[in-house]
């Protein structure tokens, strides 16, 4: 499989609208970051991506999406799922799969309700699957109807398992996916990883983790927290992703060597940069 980032900024992306600090006003291409989304490219030309933030459409654009096979959905907030109407002309002839939690597929489709009403004649509309999938939490209990959620999907070739985590008090999504042995886990937005969530990140190729600065931060992972999974978990390589104003990409990598982590090791990701797992 090959992954792209198709974007690595924070809720805000980066230039931060009205903001005058230097790294808003960078030169470095690697400095502006749209809002946070993988793409996942099979190796038998399957692709999917997780998230869909206000920045969608330019963002397949720019990765030359052509067609798409699913969406995996992290949680429903605004820079991971304001994009979705976006999916318009790529869900012309098959409706589009797109799977989250419970929770998030709850707010989807209140979110995007007008998806789901009759409407005039000419009205686009993406056509998508909301799909719930992954374990329930016993606070969801209330919501449970039907059938209980698959424990993982696959598209084609790649295989997506949910890796519940907690983003502040929510219980949100990763995705660890998978291809003939490798193995490539994305957690954005996280604060907090469950034990069994831990365990699923056993022999990673690649960590893509979320560290949103220095500072700390009470729903995401400060640098020092990410590196401290990273150290948990021993992925092959691990990539930042989900990165806020506070420092440029030359400022990241630089604090990464002062904590002598090597660039080949953990670095920060940034828009464009492609990964090849073969
Ligand atoms: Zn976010
Ligand atoms: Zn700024
Ligand atoms: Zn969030």
């Amino acid at each position: 499989m090959v992954v792209e980032f198709l974007g690595t900024g924070t809720s805000h992306g980066i230039p931060v609208v009205g903001c005058s600090c230097p790294v808003c006003h960078s030169q470095d291409p690697k400095d502006q970051r749209y809002r946070a989304s993988l793409l996942v490219r099979g190796n038998t030309g399957e692709c999917c991506v997780i998230d869909t933030g206000p920045e969608f459409r330019l963002q397949a654009v720019r990765a030359g999406i052509g067609h798409l096979d699913a969406v995996f959905l992290t949680h429903a907030h605004a820079d991971h799922l304001h994009g979705l109407d976006d999916v318009r002309p790529l869900s012309v002839h098959t409706p589009l799969k797109v799977f989250g939690n419970r929770p998030t597929i709850h707010e989807l489709t209140e979110r995007f309700s007008y998806i789901f009403r009759e409407t005039q004649i000419g009205g686009g509309k993406p056509r998508i699957i909301p799909t719930v999938l992954g374990p329930e939490w016993p606070e969801h209990a209330e919501q449970h109807t039907r059938e209980t959620p698959e424990a993982s999907v696959s598209i084609g070739s790649l295989r997506f398992t949910p890796l519940p985590v907690y983003h502040g008090r929510l219980h949100i999504l990763g995705w660890l996916v998978e291809e003939a042995g490798r193995r490539c886990a994305y957690l954005t937005d996280v604060s907090q990883i469950p034990k069994e969530t831990l365990l699923l990140l056993a022999q990673l190729d690649i960590l893509i983790i979320g560290a949103l600065r220095k500072r700390p931060h009470p729903t995401h992972f400060s640098f020092d927290q990410a590196l401290d999974i990273i150290n948990l978990v021993r992925p092959r390589q691990a990539y930042l992703t989900h990165l806020c104003h506070d420092y440029s990409h030359t400022a990241i990598c630089d604090y990464l060597l002062e904590r002598d982590f090597s660039q080949d090791y953990i670095a920060p990701a940034y828009d464009g940069l492609h990964l090849m797992l073969e």
